[in-house]
């Protein structure tokens, strides 16, 4: 059982004091299922990766207190199951074990660096997942994470064998390291749903510690208790009360605090939902490109007409606010897979402050935008500003059919960098991305491409044109792209 935790951090190396295991040695430990062991397959000032091995001994997990929830009374299936081999609850107690400070977020030598985000991959190459990998998307999507669970089919050679119970997880995010193992430390047991040790009331206890933060506002909370808590539903049901308690208390912190400044980017605090130009140069992220991009989607909205508006992957709310100063706009609906982003634009907006009738004007509905979703036909128009290129490429096509083939507003608004232009910003290393989340960013020639092929393949007509100030060889830092559906109806 391996999970790997990588970042490109710098130093990166960084991340032996964060797990307190030094990178140049092998870290041996002893652990109730079997032995752990933690060493760095890559420790580079750009890159560095730990690995957590956990070497199951079948006969303990079979013996002693352990007894009562391996497969039942079939005694050979207490021997020949795949519990060495797949990730799960024991890799996760193995995690809190040999990660116990990381976990709580305590380290000697970097307390800055525990409070930061930082880029962060995860990968759990063998990870027995029950609902499979929408499920596990579904689980840390709404976390800040992007997914990829690629099911592992059950054998190669075999296609029309079809695909094994498991998934190869991997999960990319801008994350600080002891939510991110919290999360994984909860929700690896949750994906197997099948716990191999008794469950005890203090269960509840550490489910909520180690959900500090992110538990209460999930909008899986309910599977994730339950099955955490291997379905005793009185456990359950006390977890959830918990919960929501927490909720209120945090809903009511944001309210004080509810100030739409303090959500504003902020180039010192790191990489924030909405910070969209976050790794150019602080000059330039000072430089109001986002203002700019914001009015050149509201002077299309305005061109066509649109009052009925979705901003898909409305991130931090940002375009939401210049959308709700606009009498025009009767109805804006603001969509995002992360939950954290979604309630910052509530804050930003200010939502509960606003009189019921500017309040009904507004939706904020978590949405992913590789899933077709009934409740976004039927509008003018929708915008996907700087969201496209945050999509693994081979996910593009789901996309396509969710806003193109599915909602199919009258509009679409699409911007996405021009990665020419990025030879312009001094300070951008070349060949890097403005972001750390972005998957490609594109040339003009290849966004050019892609906008005809799917203006070709839905029925939509398409004009493009470019933000910021243009450059006569590698033309605008934003490119823009209007699509008009043609013909009527949808
Ligand atoms: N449109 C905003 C935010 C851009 S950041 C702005 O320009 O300021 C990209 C946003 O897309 C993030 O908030 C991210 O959570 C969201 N996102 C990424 N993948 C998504 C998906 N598959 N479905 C829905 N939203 C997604």
């Amino acid at each position: 059982m391996l999970l790997t935790v990588t970042t490109t951090h710098r130093p990166a190396t960084d991340l032996g004091y964060l797990l307190v295991k030094h990178p140049d040695r092998v870290h041996t430990f002893d652990v109730p299922t079997g032995t752990a062991h933690v060493f760095y397959p890559e420790a580079a000032a750009d890159r560095c990766t730990a690995a957590l091995l956990l070497d199951v001994d079948p006969r303990r997990l079979a013996g002693g207190r352990n007894r009562r929830t391996t497969p039942a009374d079939f005694t050979l299936g207490r021997y020949v199951n795949d519990r060495p081999y797949a990730a799960s609850s024991l890799l996760a107690s193995a995690l809190s074990k040999v990660f116990r400070s990381a976990l709580r977020g305590a380290s000697r030598d970097r307390p800055e660096l525990v409070a930061a985000t930082i880029p962060l991959e995860i990968q759990v190459p063998a990870l027995r997942c029950r609902g499979g990998s929408a499920l596990a998307e579904s689980l840390f999507g709404p976390l800040g994470w992007t997914v990829t669970a690629t099911p592992v089919p059950l054998d190669e050679r075999r296609p029309d064998w079809g695909d094994s119970r498991y998934v190869d997880l991997t999960l990319r995010g801008v994350i600080r390291l002891a939510d991110a193992l919290n999360q994984v430390y909860v929700l690896l047991p949750v994906l197997d749903d099948a716990k191999h040790y008794w469950v005890a009331p203090d269960e509840i206890d550490k489910l909520l510690r180690a959900g500090e933060g992110w538990l209460a506002s999930h909008p899986q909370r309910g599977l994730i208790a339950r099955r955490y808590l291997v379905h005793r539903r009185a456990l359950a049901g006390r977890a959830l009360a918990q919960l929501d308690e927490r909720r209120l208390a945090e809903l009511r912190l944001a309210d004080d605090a509810a100030d739409p400044d303090s959500v504003d980017p902020d180039p010192a605090a790191g990489e924030r939902p909405g910070d969209e130009d976050a790794q150019l140069p602080e000059a330039v992220r000072r430089q109001p490109l986002a203002v700019h991009r914001r009015r050149a989607v509201l002077a299309e909205l305005a061109r066509v007409g649109a009052s009925r508006v979705l901003d898909l992957g409305c991130g931090g709310g940002a375009l939401l606010v210049d959308l709700v100063a606009e009498r025009r706009h009767t109805e804006i609906v603001g969509t995002d897979v992360s939950v954290g982003a979604l309630a910052m634009a509530e804050r930003r907006l200010r939502l509960d402050r606003l009189p019921q009738r500017q309040r009904d004007r507004i939706k904020l509905w978590q949405s992913a935008l590789t899933y077709r979703d009934d409740r976004l036909r039927g509008y003018d128009a929708a915008v996907l500003m700087e969201v496209v290129e945050h999509l693994d490429a081979e996910r593009l096509p789901a996309l396509e059919d969710a806003v193109f083939g599915h909602a199919r507003p009258g509009t679409v608004i699409v911007t996405t960098p021009n990665v020419e232009y990025n030879v312009r910003y001094e300070g951008l290393p070349a060949g890097r991305l403005r972001h750390s989340d972005h998957r490609f960013e594109w040339t003009r020639a290849e966004f050019a491409a892609w906008t005809d092929r799917v203006a070709d393949a839905h029925g939509y007509r398409v004009t493009r044109s470019g933000v910021g100030d243009e450059d006569p060889e590698v033309g605008c830092s934003t490119q823009l792209a209007t699509f008009i559906r043609e013909g009527g109806s949808p």
